[in-house]
């Protein structure tokens, strides 16, 4: 026996059409709509076999009694306009079936408590977002290092869809379930990295202001991006930052300080009134001249953030590395797809350096050991290889190495601070990778710490492209 619900939301994963899949599976297509609109049906094994595999999905997806659609949430703002029903509709069914695992694996574990505030109502946008940034655990004052880790440990789950389509959807959020107890940020990979921090916050701006949407969309999303500016930037800092003339050149560090885009800043510069229209215009005009509209500068700047929890939540009830195969098993997709799904999230902190650097585990450990690493996080690609013109820290050395760098504070990206270039810092070269490909990823860094590929480049260089 086999549920419509679930053939319908196995199909509009898929993009597949009633008749495309009444093919697959030797049917009518007006035997697919009959069985979509019936609770549960016998059609046979036969027929059951190739239906299931159309839908590339196990047989028991089909058998395992559906539960409630997931809500659009902010999904009907600005997509609609611009997107196919259909890829619309597979977006949401990812989330969707993301979300139905989530909820699996929650209900095993203590989440955490939910901190995002309820904030409907409130005119005041950028007092919305600084009640949500104390909310969150976040200061007053200050770049967010990590919007997605705030995110998530304020009890949000971050989905990374697989199904994306690059600039008309970067992401989406909506509560689930009757209590409205479950905010879900539905992200897709493929962003820049300032993109995917603007668009999430954006989004938690939804959470908090528009629980139950209504009345102008265009006003709310004027609301959320307004929520996203305060809360990426706080109007004083901005104020401070913007307090001499803003040019161009002027705002390339500031993106990496605050980790908005230089199209975002002018906008914020303008919204805290440190620029009139005239000069808004007359930058954004700049920024299209320089061709920076199409790619800014700093674009790979950092590594983009990826959401964290869910592969956690998976880690700590099927193992680390998580067991696609025992997870099959509570949840009915194939082995193939949950791997993908898994290698969507952040991996272990520990295993990020490994891949990153190639270097063996245990000088990984020895370095957690001595203390030079507490914990790890990427924030950059930096150094690009230029093999050959090696000097400074990297001239002892034919091939490519990390060290690890004491006195990097988290929040400034822009440059390696003085102790790193000092004699001290060899102490700390504990990672010593010894792969000669040519990899060209850059700095982890970890509280105070940062740990760096150094590619055959200068220490000016270094800090310089950081
Ligand atoms: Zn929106």
């Amino acid at each position: 026996m086999i549920y419509g619900a679930r053939v319908r939301q196995a199909r509009e994963l898929r993009g597949l059409t009633q008749t495309g899949t009444a093919q697959g599976a030797g049917l009518t297509q007006g035997r697919i709509a009959q069985i979509e609109l019936t609770s549960s049906v016998d059609i046979g094994d036969e027929h059951l076999e190739r239906l299931a595999q159309t839908l590339k999905v196990p047989v028991a997806f089909l058998q395992r009694p559906p539960v409630d659609d997931l809500a659009e949430g902010s999904m009907q703002f600005r997509a609609r306009k611009s997107l196919p029903a259909g890829v619309l509709r597979r977006v949401r069914r990812e989330a969707e079936i993301t979300r139905e695992i989530a909820r699996h694996m929650l209900s095993q574990l203590q989440a955490p408590s939910l901190r995002v505030p309820d904030l409907r109502g409130m005119d005041d946008i950028e007092e919305a977002a600084q009640l949500t940034r104390s909310a969150l655990g976040l200061p007053p004052h200050g770049p967010v290092p990590r919007v997605l880790h705030a995110l998530e440990r304020a009890g949000v789950i971050v989905i990374a869809l697989e199904t994306w389509v690059d600039g008309k959807l970067d992401a989406f959020s909506t509560w689930d379930g009757a209590e409205l107890d479950l905010p879900l940020v539905s992200i897709g990979e493929g962003s820049s990295w300032d993109r995917i921090r603007f668009t999430s916050s954006h989004e938690l701006g939804h959470l908090v202001m528009h629980r139950a949407p209504g009345g102008d969309l265009n006003a709310l999303e004027k609301e959320a991006d307004q929520f996203a500016g305060e809360f990426l930037f706080p109007r004083e800092d901005a104020k401070e930052e913007f307090s001499k003339t803003v040019t161009l050149s002027r705002l390339a560090p500031l993106k990496l300080k605050w980790g908005m885009s230089i199209a975002s800043l002018i906008f914020r510069a303008f919204e805290v009134g440190a620029i009139d229209q005239k000069q808004k215009t007359s930058l954004q005009v700049q920024l299209g001249a320089r061709g920076w509209r199409k790619q800014e500068p700093g674009a790979d700047a950092r590594e983009p953030e990826r959401p964290r929890a869910l592969r956690k939540m998976m880690e700590l009830l099927y193992g680390d590395p998580v067991d696609t195969r025992r997870l099959g098993e509570d949840f009915p997709l194939y082995v193939t797809e949950l791997n993908r799904m898994v290698d969507r999230y952040a991996d272990t902190p520990s295993r990020q350096i490994q891949k990153l650097t190639s270097a063996p585990f245990g000088r990984y450990f020895a370095a957690r050991r001595s203390g030079a690493i507490q914990s790890t996080r990427l924030i950059s690609n930096a150094a690009k290889p230029s093999p050959g013109s090696g000097r400074g820290l990297s001239a002892a050395h034919t091939f490519p190495v990390w060290v690890v760098i004491r006195g990097a504070p988290e929040a400034s990206h822009g440059r390696v601070p003085a102790p790193a270039r000092g004699a001290g810092t060899r102490r700390h070269v504990s990672a010593v990778a010894s792969s000669r490909t040519p990899e060209t990823r850059g700095c982890i860094v970890v509280r105070s710490v940062a740990i760096c590929r150094i590619l055959g480049r200068s220490r000016t260089s270094l800090g310089a492209s950081l």
